[in-house]
């Protein structure tokens, strides 16, 4: 690896790590990785917060992407003509295929996940999920079927040393250990950014126009803002700063913070004499918004946001959410990505849990490209 690589990998690294630290974390958990279809209901641990999901929400996989007929999905999902049983469908939207022509690497992937295989339907208000999930599962041109999982951000505790300059370099500045800490400094004499990596904030959304971030802000060469446009024939129209897939627009502002918060600790302008400094002082950011102004935020939402970001170019996507089940979808997704590139960094939770034991998602999936990152206090104790 030639110096210049490895030191820009080890400042995202690091900036990541630090992002980690002094951000949010999560919720739930539960995992379910039946053959089929997935039911976080039938499974109760009562040291676990009950898995959320859309009420009249699943994600249905194909076994082909032949195997359904695009112009007339809803009827085909319902079952019209392929199931003896059919159930209400309202609306089936199909997702986006991870496109893998920015694999400068030319990592060659082997995974078979097709994120165009999968739909995301909503079904009949007030129709019986478990019942449509059975239906589904069942029929032989499908593959998977999931639930819809709700995510849940919670706010690390309210704590003064939850504070980026300790994180960064430790002089015991709040009676913690010295060096205690990412040698970000170090890591500056080499190099202070990478202004070419892209990396995608799955978040919240960003600020993009705070003064610590306009200036590092990814913005889509493409695309002519409020045109009303889709000038870069992405699918989406006026993305100039990434997209909002939680309200379905094209302006990413954050309106809760925690994106942010996570951007300023990526690549916060450096050496500007305002604010803070990131631990990278300018790499690129990608808003990519599918967390509510509550903070929370569906897996259909998180999936079509790492789509977006790979097929637009990030080459790094930060993710300090989680919660809900296993979702094959999410893991098809990521698996995707890793055959483009790119890598997908996570919060492993703020819990002092054994990951391993008891999975944590979507830090815990198995996938090569999944960067699993905790969190330390200033002491060098898990948080
Ligand atoms: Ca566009
Ligand atoms: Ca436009």
């Amino acid at each position: 690896m030639h110096t210049s690589v490895k030191s820009t990998f080890y400042a995202i690294t690091v900036s990541i790590f630090l992002m980690l630290i002094s951000t949010l974390a999560l919720a739930v958990m539960p995992d379910n990785q039946t053959i089929k279809s997935s039911d976080p209901a039938e499974k109760t641990d009562n040291t676990k917060e009950t898995v959320k999901y859309k009420a009249d929400e699943l994600l249905v996989k194909f076994k082909t992407t032949t195997a359904i007929n695009k112009s007339n999905a809803v009827a085909h999902l319902s079952g019209v003509g392929v199931s003896s049983t059919t159930i209400d469908i309202l609306s089936a939207k199909q997702f986006k295929p991870i496109k893998n022509n920015n694999n400068k690497a030319g990592v060659q992937g082997n995974s078979q996940a097709s994120l165009d295989n999968w739909w995301h339907i909503k079904l009949a208000e007030g129709t019986d999920l478990k019942r449509a999930l059975n239906i589904l599962s069942a029929r032989p041109d499908i593959e998977f079927v999931e639930y819809n999982y709700e995510i849940r951000a919670l706010l690390t505790p309210n704590d003064p040393h939850f504070d980026s300059l300790w994180g960064l370099h430790n002089t015991q500045q709040t009676g913690g250990s010295f060096d205690a800490d990412i040698d970000a400094p170090e890591a500056w004499d080499n190099r202070t950014g990478a202004s070419n990596i892209i990396i995608a904030v799955i978040d919240t959304g960003v600020d993009y126009g705070h003064e610590d971030l306009a200036g590092n802000m990814w913005t889509n060469p493409g695309e002519i803002a409020g045109n009303l446009i889709d000038d870069d024939g992405n699918g989406y129209v006026d993305d100039v700063y990434g997209y909002d897939f939680i309200n379905t627009d094209a302006d990413p502002f954050d309106d809760h913070g925690h994106g942010t918060h996570v951007s300023g600790t990526i690549a916060g302008i450096g050496n500007n004499g305002i604010g803070v400094a990131g631990v990278s002082w300018d790499a690129r950011i990608m808003a990519i918004k599918f967390l509510g102004a509550n903070g929370g935020g569906n897996i259909s939402d998180a999936v079509n946001g790492v789509i977006y970001a790979v097929n637009n170019g990030a080459k790094i996507l930060n993710n300090s959410w989680g919660g809900g089940g296993f979702s094959q979808a999410m893991l098809d997704a990521i698996n995707a990505a890793n055959d483009a590139g790119v890598l997908f960094v996570a919060a492993a939770g703020n819990s002092n849990r054994n990951n391993d034991a008891s999975p944590y998602y979507p830090s815990s999936y198995a996938a090569p490209n999944v960067i699993s990152v905790a969190a330390t206090d200033h002491n060098d104790q898990r948080a």
